[in-house]
C-alpha cells in the first residue's frame, strides 16, 4: 500500500515572531510548492499565527506541539483545539517524549488530547517511543504497545485518517544518535501490527507511521526508503532551512 508522505518540523521552544517569519519564509521559498509530500511546521504557539499568515498561500501546514483536552475554561497556561485552530492549525503534535518526561503527560491525557484534537477538525501527530533504558532491558515494543493502546483507547476506525503516529525512540530525540533504517523499520512494523490487531488489516496499512530522532539531510533518504517508514518528525534539523529543506526533497524523492 502506498501511504503519502509526510515531513513535519518540531521547533519545540525555539524562534521568536521575527525568527520564526524568516525561517518559514525560507521553507516557504524553496518547499512551499511541494505537492507529493505534506510537509508541516511547528513553531512555538507565539509565532503559530504569523507563520501561518506567511505560509498559507503555500502547500505548507502549520500544527500546535501541544494542546489542552478542554475547549475553554479555567486552565491557566493551556491551549485548546478551537485556539489552534482559529491560529491556522491543521494538526497538532500529541505525546512528545518531552512532554511525557517533563510536563507529565500519560497515555491517558495524550488519549484526550486526541479525541479533543478530532473533535475540533485537527489531524493528531501521535508521538510513541521508549528510552534507552527500556530498549536495553528489551521492553521496547511493549512499551510501544503500551502507548498505541492507551493513545487509541475508545477511538473510532472512521476517526484514523486523521491519526499519524511518529516513532520517536526517546534515545535518538536531539542526540545525535539516529536509528539505523533497519532498527526504525522494526519498530514501525510492531507498531503496525499493534494496529492491525486493535484496527484490522486495511487500518493498519494506511496508518503513516513517521520517524523522528536526529533525522538529517544525511540519513533521510535511507530512512524514508524504509517499507514501514512514511516521513520524519524533525526536531532539531527543522530549524535551519539549509537542513530542513533537502530532508523534505529527500521525502519528495522517495515519493516519486
Ligand atoms: C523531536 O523532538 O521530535 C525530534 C525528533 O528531535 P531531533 O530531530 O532533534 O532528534
Amino acid at each position: 500500500m502506498s501511504r503519502r508522505l509526510m515531513v513535519a518540523g518540531n521547533w519545540k521552544m525555539n524562534n521568536n515572531i521575527e525568527q520564526a517569519l524568516k525561517l518559514a519564509e525560507t521553507v516557504k521559498r524553496e518547499c512551499g510548492g511541494v505537492h507529493k509530500v505534506d510537509v508541516v511546521l511547528a513553531p512555538p504557539f507565539t509565532a503559530i499565527k504569523s507563520v501561518f499568515d506567511a505560509v498559507s498561500d503555500s502547500s505548507i501546514q502549520v500544527a500546535g506541539q501541544n494542546v489542552f483536552w478542554e475547549d475553554s475554561g479555567a486552565f491557566t497556561g493551556e491551549v485548546s483545539a478551537p485556539m489552534l485552530k482559529e491560529a491556522g492549525c491543521r494538526l497538532v503534535i500529541i505525546g512528545h517524549s518531552e512532554r511525557r518526561q517533563f510536563f507529565g503527560e500519560t497515555d491517558e491525557t495524550v488519549n484526550k488530547k486526541i479525541k479533543a484534537s478530532l473533535k475540533n477538525g485537527l489531524k493528531a501527530i501521535v508521538c510513541v517511543g521508549e528510552t534507552l533504558d527500556e530498549r536495553e532491558k528489551g521492553l521496547a515494543f511493549a512499551v510501544l504497545d503500551r502507548q498505541v493502546e492507551g493513545a487509541f483507547s475508545g477511538i473510532a476506525e472512521t476517526e484514523l485518517e486523521k491519526i499519524v503516529i511518529a516513532y520517536e525512540p526517546v534515545w535518538a530525540i536531539g542526540t545525535g544518535k539516529t536509528a539505523t533504517g533497519q532498527q526504525a523499520d522494526e519498530a514501525h512494523a510492531h507498531i503496525r501490527k499493534k494496529v492491525e490487531a486493535l484496527y484490522g488489516p486495511q487500518a493498519a496499512g494506511a496508518m503513516r507511521i513517521l520517524y523522528g530522532g536526529s533525522v538529517k539531510p544525511s540519513n533521510a533518504k535511507e530512512l524514508f526508503g524504509m517499507a514501514n517508514i512514511d516521513g520524519g518528525l524533525i526536531g532539531g534539523a527543522s530549524l535551519k532551512a539549509a537542513d530542513f529543506a533537502p530532508i523534505i526533497h529527500a521525502a519528495v524523492e522517495t515519493a516519486s
